[in-house]
């Protein structure tokens, strides 16, 4: 074999091909010759195994039947109880998008019509769902992507060339290293530099929230991370300690591919829009511009859970489910092919929860394991979920009957459509009183995000929304999009209030703490991780009066509501399921590297699983590299 595998691979063609391009790893022919177009006897199935790639067969633009006439053919083919909403066209990579409300009528028994699609129209059929709550952030994504529809396919086949540069499926790694810019022993700014002779990967790229001046930001001013040297970013999820920097690196002229979900790409642009808004209403400037975002989104490369695709000439990736966010993931990294296998969990939880089925543990190889450790001390064994929820149904119940509201601070993504299901639930059937649940802000952008993408939900809430029983459009919760409504809200009756952010640290979940905290009759509720040093911590630590400011006077605020926590509702693996998980796993690690947590749940966690499971722990500090081989 050659160094050039688009000509390795179009040897073996025949001469049909008019052009070879790539989509980031998977590579793309294009024909002029209808007839192999439409029947290729399995040719590039062929081929697909031999070369272990993803190889697709496309029509050249020529041979194209024009936009009219497959919009024709596209109508006449798909029936009408499909819903069809949108047909967008991408000429530039012969590719039609058929938006419809039912995809599985456009798709076609043993995807019969859409067979039927490409070949009369010889344009490739790609079927999306329309969302059921309108998203203007995914319609917004989608834009910017058609808008740049040409500039795209010139990205990813700048980053394809670069992962076959020096094509060699022989060459093995001499070193691999890590080295951990960000949530060594601490819960924030997640970021780790995964580096080999050839090639430097960004695992995640946060911002601790809680944080004070420089603190807030990853180290990426040390010697070993040069931006210019990046080949690739990935996502594990879009929470802020994760995403939040991502935007800025933009900004410093990265323009690389950066790999995750889809719906990971959506929520993540809509976070660090919410990030920079934020900021503006502290009136700080912002650390960057939508156009950074925009250029995030521009470069983003989504993935599948369970596909596996190269990022480097050394570095294949797959997405594993992660439980822990809508599209999270735990990202498994073949290093130097197959030298050395790495998995970096990310936030994940091992249970199954109302939205999502419980994290993968099951990997075609393994040799370390970076966990997090976010309740990893021997305090940290959280009681079951449904203990949890009934708890937190009986405390809501509570303070209803006795006239107050209740409060409950939320991430945008994850816990907040965790609790409207448990919520919607407890209502429906009477367990408590009907009364408003107001959802302020994001939190219903975010919604609308999740039924777009119902593959990433568990299959309950998937059927749900696939029979048009939609939980999170039910009538039992309220939007509060104005001041307002918000006004109406605070000086209303007895009612639930979901806001974020989560950690009362801007947003606006602390405007209604401002209001609430000094009625005794009402409750705040805290089911998320509390960072050191944020408004929520200090609460939920017991304070009972807060220093604020208030329209640009410091005010005294008492704290006299009712203070819950309720542990057992996180996203994150509790202690139990850490100690499982890290034990269960298949295969076996022979090190685990522990991060995301505070050093005493990093190091208690650390010692326990080398005492009950054996296996060779590492509790790095910010900074530190660990060479992995
Ligand atoms: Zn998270
Ligand atoms: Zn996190």
């Amino acid at each position: 074999m050659s160094t050039d595998i688009l000509k390795d691979i179009q040897t073996e063609l025949p001469k049909v091909i008019t052009s070879a391009k790539f989509e980031g790893a998977n590579i793309v022919m294009y024909t002029d010759d209808i007839a192999f177009f439409r029947d290729n006897e399995g040719k590039i199935k062929e081929l697909v195994n031999k070369f272990k790639k993803r190889i697709e067969l496309r029509a050249d633009e020529k041979i194209l039947k024009s936009e009219e006439e497959a919009q024709k053919i596209i109508r006449e083919k798909i029936p009408g109880d499909a819903n069809l909403t949108n047909i967008l066209f991408d000429p530039q990579r012969s590719i039609v998008v058929i938006e419809a409300k039912r995809p599985g009528l456009v798709i076609g028994k043993s995807g019969l019509i859409l067979k039927e699609i490409k070949d009369e129209s010889l344009w490739i059929p790609q079927v999306q769902r329309s969302p059921a709550i309108e998203s203007k952030i995914t319609e917004n994504i989608r834009a910017v992507l058609y808008q740049n529809n040409n500039s795209r396919k010139k990205f990813l086949n700048q980053v394809g060339k670069k992962i076959y540069k020096e094509w060699n499926p022989e060459k093995v790694e001499e070193w691999i290293r890590v080295t951990f810019l960000g949530g060594g022993r601490q819960v924030g700014r997640s970021c780790i530099l995964l580096s080999t002779p050839q090639t430097k990967v960004l695992l995640d790229c946060g911002i601790n929230v809680a944080g004070k001046g420089k603190e807030k930001f990853p180290y990426l001013d040390v010697s070993e991370f040069k931006i210019n040297e990046l080949d690739a970013i990935i996502l594990t999820h879009a929470h802020l300690d994760h995403s939040g920097l991502i935007p800025y690196l933009f900004k410093m002229g990265y323009d690389g591919p950066i790999y995750m979900t889809a719906p990971t790409r959506d929520v993540a642009a809509l976070l660090a829009l919410d990030f920079i808004g934020v900021a503006y209403k502290q009136a700080s400037a912002p650390l960057f511009s939508s156009t950074d975002i925009k250029e995030m989104v521009k470069h983003t490369i989504c993935l599948d859970y369970n596909e596996v695709t190269d990022i480097a000439p050394d570095m294949r990736i797959t997405l594993y489910n992660s439980g822990h966010a809508l599209g999270g993931a735990i990202v498994h990294i073949n290093v130097g092919n197959g030298a050395h296998n790495l998995i970096y969990t990310g936030d994940f939880k091992f249970d199954r929860t109302k939205l999502l089925d419980k994290a993968i543990a099951n990997f075609p190889r393994l040799e370390t394991m970076i966990v997090e450790s976010t309740y990893g001390s021997k305090n940290d064994v959280l009681p079951s979920r449904k203990e949890s929820e009934d708890i937190l149904v009986k405390e809501i119940k509570d303070t209803i009957e006795a006239g107050g509201k209740v409060l409950i601070p939320e991430l945008g993504l994850g816990r907040a459509q965790e609790t409207m299901l448990i919520l919607e639930e407890a209502m429906r059937e009477g367990r408590v009183p009907k009364v408003p649940i107001y959802i302020d802000g994001m939190i219903w952008d975010i919604n609308g995000i999740h039924t777009a993408y119902p593959d990433f939900l568990n299959p309950l809430v998937r059927k749900e929304i696939f029979q048009d029983n939609n939980p999170f459009v039910s009538d039992t919760f309220v939007r509060v999009g104005s001041a307002q409504e918000r006004k109406q809200v605070i000086e209303g009756g007895p009612c639930v209030v979901l806001a974020t952010s989560g950690m009362l640290v801007g947003g606006a979940s602390v405007e209604y703490f401002r209001h609430f905290a000094q009625n005794k009759r009402n409750k705040i509720c805290f089911v998320c991780y509390q960072g050191a040093g944020s408004l929520g911590r200090q609460i939920q630590d017991g304070l009972k009066q807060i220093r604020m400011n208030v329209e640009g006077n410091d005010e005294n605020i008492d704290v006299n509501m009712d203070v819950i926590t309720i542990a057992g509702l996180t996203a994150h693996a509790g202690r139990t399921e850490l100690l499982e998980y890290t034990n269960r796993t298949q295969p076996r690690p022979n090190r685990i590297i522990i991060n995301h947590g505070e050093q005493s749940k990093c190091l208690d966690l650390a010692s326990s699983i080398y005492k009950l499971h054996h296996i060779e722990t590492n509790v790095p500090r910010n900074l530190e590299t660990i060479r992995l081989r």
